[in-house]
């Protein structure tokens, strides 16, 4: 007997992101996105690789629910993205963590109130929020800097602070859009062994990434978009080079 406010099945239990036949117009008759099935399965760590203009961030703001598909269905944790109500669209938010190239902290608040603002913005009681704020700092090796401004960390701290921010509402997948561009290689790879520890402790990891050294090194599954087309999609993957 099915319960009276159960949400219908939509998924298989152990997925978290069902692409069929996705693609995205911005301009008719030239798709950014065409014709993407994939699966992604719940613990997974993915990259998503591919020149300037291949469709990445595309494909994150469609996972985001910035955009939808002009055709194909859809599915996040369990909502039709196609369909999900407007007012539905915070609440299914909360389960995504997003991470991108430019840090995108609040420059006028320190360390600890870029955090707690994530919390603050779901409403999270205060009391908590004092108890989430530390402890998500010290996973990410911020602890000690709390009042620090964005503007007196290095790139890699200030990375770490968004990644913080992030994951501080415990999101089952964080989506990463090329989280090391503005990073040297030093700050890159404690970046990665960052994510790397929070996937390993669980959340879903999509990172997008032009460092062919970075995918080359972690060895996880590799999604190669070509012109808005997925050209190839390996299980434990290098990054693609063929023409
Ligand atoms: P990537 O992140 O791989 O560089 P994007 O997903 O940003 O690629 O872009 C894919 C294609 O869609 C590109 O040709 C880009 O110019 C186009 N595009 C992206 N966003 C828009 C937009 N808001 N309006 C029109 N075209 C866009
Ligand atoms: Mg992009």
């Amino acid at each position: 007997m099915a319960l009276p406010n159960r949400k219908k099945k939509l998924m298989e239990d152990d997925e978290v992101i069902v692409m069929e036949n996705v693609s995205k117009s911005y301009q008719a008759g030239i798709p950014a996105l065409s014709n993407v099935s994939l699966k992604i399965k719940k613990g997974e760590f993915v990259f998503v690789v591919g020149d300037s203009g291949s469709g990445k961030s595309t494909f994150i703001k469609l996972l985001l629910r910035e955009i939808v598909p002009t055709e194909g269905n859809l599915y996040v944790l369990n909502y039709n993205l196609n369909k999900i109500k407007h007012r539905k669209i915070p609440k299914f938010r909360r389960n995504l963590g997003v991470v991108f190239q430019d840090f995108r902290l609040l420059k006028d608040r320190n360390v600890y109130e870029n955090v707690a603002f994530a919390q603050r913005i779901i409403q999270v009681p205060g009391k908590q929020i004092r108890k989430n704020v530390p402890k998500v700092l010290a996973t990410v090796g911020l602890a000690g800097k709390y009042k620090a401004k964005p503007g007196k960390l290095s790139g890699g701290e200030q990375q770490r602070v968004a990644i913080a921010r992030a994951l501080v509402n415990r999101p089952t997948v964080l989506l990463a859009d090329e989280p090391t561009g503005n990073l040297d290689p030093n700050n890159s790879m404690e970046i990665m062994r960052l994510l790397e520890e929070i996937n390993n402790a669980g959340t879903t990891v999509i990172m997008v990434t032009h460092n062919k050294d970075i995918v080359n090194a972690m060895q996880k599954r590799v999604i190669t978009l070509r012109k808005g087309v997925i050209v190839s999609d390996h299980e434990r993957g290098g990054y693609d080079d063929e023409d």
